[in-house]
């Protein structure tokens, strides 16, 4: 056997057992992860071993397509019953679903609440990379049109791709996903954990963005999506365990956005401030919204600006005017 042919066989050894199964809970994916993570999954971990009934877990908390900060964009996973359900792709979102140490095979359905990257980027990378790790063929994907087209067209250009690693591993390729297309409020789906509803929200000019509801039998989550403040998500979110709340600290952008201005970067500060409030929430308003829904907790997420140095007092304290109930301020890998 030459040189070349045995570190070939390695490569394929390594490959394989890195393709196998992840263990639920094993350590092993962990220690590869840098420092600050790490102490994050294994948290995440520790907590869903031992946890009885439906998780709620937040993969990234940031709003916006930023790369490079210490929270990840939007992504969620919902496990119940042994099934997960990822609502929203941002980037990040495959590593930070491995660092719960959740199984791929246990991945049913993925839903996207609206065509941004910082919700959808990471959608086709999920699924070929899920694939890999075992993710069932007949995963499920809801969302906005032109979902079908986006996967449709996400498949074709990574068929040889899949098509390689299909014949090295032995692998029924992925072909194609079952999508169905979501454009009015209403139902879903409904399976054997969970009935899934959807509402239309107000996010210009992305039409439709879509906020959900998932009634689980123990627990019912409820999401905003990117939206202004909006009677369709009290109504969606009414007598709710949960809502998941997107958030703007209006001062913080505020600071942010007079800094580009100052770094002489092309922002005109009117402009931007109208275009955020003509699409985000700000935090006062979710404090009401979750008060007239009535939710036993309200979870702040989609954090505009994701900046260090927010504290977790500052984000809270104007929703805590308004709502009485149990407040959470979103970090990645916390399990709620
Ligand atoms: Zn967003
Ligand atoms: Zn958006």
């Amino acid at each position: 056997m030459s040189i070349k042919s045995t570190s070939e066989f390695s490569r394929r050894n390594v490959l394989v057992q890195m393709a196998a199964a992840p263990v639920f809970g094993a350590a092993t994916p962990v220690l590869a992860q840098a420092p600050a993570c790490t102490a994050a999954a294994q948290a995440a971990q520790a907590v869903l071993k031992d946890a009885k009934g439906t998780k709620l877990i937040l993969l990234g908390t940031a709003g916006g397509p930023v790369p490079g900060r210490t929270r990840e964009m939007t992504s969620h996973v919902m496990l119940s019953n042994g099934a997960a359900y990822v609502l929203d792709c941002g980037l990040g979102c495959t590593d930070q679903y491995a660092r719960t140490g959740i199984p791929f095979q246990m991945l049913r359905s993925i839903f996207i609440t609206h065509h941004h990257p910082d919700h959808n980027i990471e959608y086709g990378p999920l699924l070929i990379v899920g694939w890999v790790q075992g993710m069932p063929l007949d995963v499920r994907a809801f969302g906005p049109p032109p979902l079908k087209q986006i996967t449709e067209d996400f498949m074709r250009a990574y068929k040889q791709t899949i098509d390689f690693w299909a014949e090295d591993f032995k692998m029924t390729p992925l072909i194609s996903v079952d999508v169905q297309e979501v454009s009015a409020a209403g139902p879903v789906i409904q399976d054997d954990n969970v009935k899934v509803s959807a509402t239309i929200v107000n996010h210009p000019p992305v039409k439709p963005a879509l906020g959900y509801r998932f009634d689980f039998k123990d627990r019912s989550i409820a999401f905003s999506g990117d939206t202004t403040p909006l009677e369709a998500v009290v109504k969606l979110a009414e007598g709710a365990d949960l809502l998941v709340h997107e958030v703007m600290y209006v001062p913080a952008v505020e600071d942010y956005v007079r800094g580009q201005v100052a770094k002489g970067r092309p922002v005109n500060f009117e402009n931007f401030m109208a275009h955020m409030r003509a699409d985000h929430s700000p935090v006062e308003d979710v404090g009401r919204i979750a008060q007239r829904a009535g939710v036993k907790t309200l979870v702040l997420s989609h954090l505009t600006p994701a900046l260090e140095g927010i504290s977790d007092d500052t984000w809270r304290s104007p929703a805590e005017k308004y709502f009485k109930g149990e407040i959470v301020v979103g970090k990645d890998l916390m399990v709620v």
